[in-house]
């Protein structure tokens, strides 16, 4: 039995129905679960005292490509709009194989850990050079977030009209075998499971309609979330249009990519059919606004998706169109861009944190995360208020206004995955060194 007391908490936003804020309260965490909350708990275990915190869920992030850290700023992708930012990435993406994709993976978690984040999607869609999605899910295991990858795919390359180039797609037969591979080696159904997988083409954009008619069929006979890019930009749109007749939310709901076990990446451009659509089926959404300010492709209508009921995460994106992997910075750029398009009362700093916690773990079907509640996994983010960025504030639980972008301690079942600001389970300068170097390699090819 494995035993943590955080005492003393300052605040702790639960994230509850009735959205609690208990002070100066502690929190006992057992075997991987909350299992006590109250004042004055005896301590049988390690001790953090949380005095100077606000506690939270640990952030759930729904979409990323983690790979991507390797390529952060390439020079022809700064300023590029969606498609010509593919283009230029795709070649220098194709010369990646398993030590790429593992030494990305630990960069892109280490960073999310940093920025409070227990639980991460991960979208993998490229696999050259040997390359599995068996080494993002060992990076994760490594650090111990927790981890739903999904396995993506590409199988239109540009000799067929497709955008990637041929060498980086595959044959559909061989995607949907692997599907069932990494879902039978990995997945894991039950209650508190560290890792799950899902079934995730790249975007219709790059994918056939028979695969992704296939992909569904799949991931419902074995049990696992849909995951894709959808509607990200008007050039997507614009594309769905000319290719399929419909609009992207059409197209989705013809081909079975509609349902509670269903979540879509980007969503800005739906109209209120689809924003209807999606709400009715329980469809959910990555909202990713760093990325979608980053391209240039809009402000995702947030606010009319939440009032309508669909459910709805935050997403920093592959660090190739970020460039950060900072969640708690995702968060509050999720509330300045709604403010911007709605106006100030459009989302308030605790209305977008419950996005950045429950609103992801609900889009991931975890229903064992997301809030600060016994009988919770024990995932918890701890900010310390005592800093220069909380300094003055009147209201430090309101994190996003003025509070630290980076987390003090991070628990990940239970386990410290982030004590004083520092990854425990990896040496990070280390990974950063490995990581520098094979960067380095890429661009000089
Ligand atoms: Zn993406």
């Amino acid at each position: 039995m494995t035993e943590t007391l955080i005492r003393n908490a300052r605040t702790v936003l639960t994230m509850d129905d009735d959205a609690t804020e208990p002070g100066g309260i502690d929190i006992l965490l057992r075997d991987g679960v909350i299992a006590a909350m109250g004042e004055g708990l005896p301590a049988t275990g390690e001790v953090v005292e949380a005095r100077h915190c606000v506690v939270t869920p640990g952030l759930v992030n729904t979409h990323h490509h983690l790979y991507q850290t390797l390529t952060r700023a390439v020079p022809g992708g700064q300023d590029a709009l969606l498609f010509g930012w593919l283009k230029t990435l795709y070649p220098i993406w194709a010369r990646f194989g398993p030590e790429e994709i593992y030494t990305s993976a630990q960069v892109g978690l280490a960073e999310l850990a940093l920025s409070g984040c227990s639980l991460t999607s991960d979208h993998l869609y490229l696999y050259p050079n040997g390359a599995r999605l068996d080494d993002a899910i060992a990076a994760a295991e490594d650090i111990g977030l927790r981890f739903h990858a999904t396995r993506g795919s590409m199988s239109i390359g540009a000799s067929n009209g497709g955008l990637p180039p041929d060498s980086l797609v595959e044959r559909e037969e061989a995607i949907l075998t692997d599907c069932i591979r990494v879902i039978d080696a990995f997945h894991d159904p039950s209650e508190g499971a560290m890792i799950r997988v899902g079934v995730a083409p790249c975007s219709p954009f790059s994918v056939s309609r028979d695969l992704m008619r296939e992909a569904a069929l799949l991931a419902r006979d074995k049990g696992v979330m849909l995951h894709t890019h959808l509607a990200e930009n008007a050039e997507d749109v614009a594309y769905s249009l000319a290719n399929f007749g419909c609009t992207p939310g059409q197209y989705a709901e013809d081909l079975g990519w509609t349902g509670p076990d269903v979540w879509h990446a980007h969503c800005v451009k739906l109209d209120p059919q689809e924003i209807d659509l999606f709400a009715r089926s329980r469809t959910g959404v990555a909202h990713c606004p760093c990325s979608n300010c980053r391209l240039g492709s809009g402000i995702a209508p947030v606010a009319a998706m939440l009032e309508a009921g669909v459910p709805v995460g935050l997403g920093v994106d592959g660090s190739a169109s970020n460039d950060m992997g900072n969640l708690i910075a995702e968060a509050r750029q999720a509330l300045l861009l709604q403010r911007v398009a709605q106006g100030a009362d459009a989302m308030s700093a605790r209305a977008a944190l419950r996005l950045a916690t429950r609103g992801g773990a609900e889009v991931l079907g975890r229903h064992d995360c997301g809030q600060v509640a016994v009988g919770m996994r024990a995932d918890l983010a701890l900010w310390d208020v005592s800093s220069i960025e909380s300094a003055g504030s009147w209201d430090p639980a309101a994190l996003l206004l003025a509070g630290p972008q980076k987390v003090r301690h991070l628990f990940v079942e239970g386990r410290q995955v982030v004590r004083d600001g520092q990854i425990t389970t990896l040496d990070l300068p280390t990974v950063v060194a490995r990581q520098n170097r094979l960067a380095r390699t890429l661009s000089e090819f």
